[in-house]
């Protein structure tokens, strides 16, 4: 009876019950080690997606180039000598940003999504060694670029990474005043105020207090937005820029 075949299996069957037995525990330790292998493959992938940064400089490559006007209400102005392209004879070379006219003290917002890359806050020189310093670049025909830094005065500078496959940087000159948050590192977001318009910087710094002007740029891959137009091809570009609404 099959029954019996099963109480008592035959001497050469039971001679080979061991071995079987050593075989089925192989198969099953070789599986589970499988399954474990595959398990620990497995979560390293579920690891690197999810160490993957939402920010990640390929996803920040998509985003859009959004950004806000530096000072609520304000326009790019039509005035050519205030655009980039602008002629600067006192100095030699050519103006590289957007100069908006303002009250002294009026707030300064950025103008995207970013974090503070520099801040320059260096004294004004005394008013003789910068007429002779604009002297010596007027002669030259061009303002070399540690005579610029100094003509920009207090000075903000964000970086917003990767906008459509470009690094963009903004920077807001000549400001009166730099919030005392705004630190080099310090994440800011687009509206965030940056500081107050002052007239660090210029000829006007000695004098008349009532003055104050925000010298804004866009720089992308560090090459100034509108370089190589005339001013108001220059200007039109920015209005473009500056006129894209953010989504809610
Ligand atoms: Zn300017």
């Amino acid at each position: 009876m099959w029954t019996e075949f099963l109480q008592l299996p035959p001497p050469a069957l039971r001679a080979l019950l061991p071995w079987i037995l050593i075989g089925v525990g192989f198969v099953a330790q070789f599986s589970g080690a499988r399954l474990l292998i595959g398990r620990h493959r497995q979560s390293a992938a579920e690891e690197r997606t999810v160490t993957k940064c939402p920010s990640a400089p390929e996803e920040e490559t998509a985003a859009p180039l959004l950004l806000e006007m530096p000072i609520d209400g304000a326009h790019v102005p039509t005035n050519p000598e205030l655009l980039p392209g602008a002629r600067r004879a006192y100095r030699g070379g050519e103006h590289q940003g957007v100069d908006f006219s303002c009250r002294p003290g009026t707030p300064v917002v950025a103008a995207a999504d970013g974090w503070v890359l520099s801040i320059a806050d260096e004294p004004d020189l005394p008013k003789a060694r910068r007429d002779e310093l604009l002297g010596y670049c007027k002669q030259l025909g061009e303002t070399p670029p540690e005579v610029l830094g100094v003509l920009h005065g207090r000075r903000v500078t964000l970086c917003h990474g990767l906008r459509e496959g470009q690094l963009l940087t903004t920077s807001y000159s000549h400001l009166g005043d730099v919030s005392p948050d705004i630190k080099p590192g310090v994440r800011v977001r687009q509206g965030d105020p940056i500081g107050e318009t002052g007239a660090s910087g210029t000829s006007h710094a000695f004098g008349d207090s009532r003055w104050s002007e925000l010298h804004f740029e866009v720089h992308l891959n560090g090459v100034p937005l509108g370089e190589g137009l005339t001013p108001q091809d220059a200007g039109a570009l920015y209005r473009e820029f500056l006129r894209r609404e953010v989504p809610q």
